[in-house]
């Protein structure tokens, strides 16, 4: 009896997970900090309990509301590419969604913002972090296009929904050398864009295409 139980919790447990991070391993992801972070941070938690089975699979799940939790190797690659440069002390991200992508980066950055348009996702996330004793984490049921602008400016910013065009906003509230992570575009022609800011200019570099849910406006 015992044994089968155990056996259940492996399941979504550690065993699936150390997988998954050799996984992404192979598929390219190098940062050993991202990875043991992702190894750290159960994604079970983060979905409907009937499609917690499938939470070690490298593929993105719905979280209701028509919206997803990324795949595995997407939040990797943002978060990677986020800290690619070396630490940051203080990251907002806009769509909290499920809260696994800021569970990620609360093991990896002193300080996550996040907020969210829809505001039963946010409560659910607000419950999972206390869940897990993540004390870092702030949350704000907001629509995320204008940024935090009490909470500016920041060291790095992650967009995970994607809108036509950069908001203003965004850019505005990154510090000096802060980074912006930002799917751009409309549905199928979106590309992820990592924008760092110089005392001169808004630099970017275009990292790989993607696909994200819209960036919309307003909350509900
Ligand atoms: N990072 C999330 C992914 C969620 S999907 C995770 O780890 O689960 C993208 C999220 O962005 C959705 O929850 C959606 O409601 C939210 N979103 C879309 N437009 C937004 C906006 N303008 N402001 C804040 N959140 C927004």
């Amino acid at each position: 009896m015992t044994k089968v139980r155990l056996k259940g919790i492996g399941m979504t447990s550690q065993r699936t997970r150390n997988r998954l991070v050799e996984r992404l391993a192979g598929g390219g992801i190098r940062d050993q900090f991202v990875l043991e972070a992702m190894r750290e941070t159960p994604r079970h938690i983060f979905v409907d309990e009937a499609l917690a089975s499938r939470a070690y699979e490298d593929t993105a799940l719905p979280i209701g509301f028509g919206q997803t939790l990324s795949q595995p190797y997407i939040v990797a690659r943002m978060t990677e590419a986020l800290l690619r440069d070396g630490p940051l002390r203080r990251v907002l991200e806009i769509g909290t969604g499920s809260g696994y992508q800021a569970a990620i980066l609360a093991r990896l950055v002193p300080e996550v913002y996040t907020v969210e348009r829809i505001g039963s996702l946010s409560r659910k996330a607000r419950r999972r972090f206390r869940e897990l004793g993540l004390g870092n984490i702030r949350l704000r049921h907001c629509d995320g296009k204008m940024g935090w602008p009490e909470q500016a400016p920041f060291d790095g910013i992650i967009a995970t929904a994607a809108p036509h065009q950069i908001p203003q906003s965004l850019l505005e509230q990154l510090g000096l050398q802060g980074r912006l992570i930002i799917p751009v575009g409309r549905e199928g022609i979106q590309k992820l864009l990592l924008i760092t800011r110089t005392s001169e200019a808004f630099e970017q570099e275009i990292l790989e295409p993607v696909s994200f849910v819209p960036m919309l406006a307003g909350d509900s």
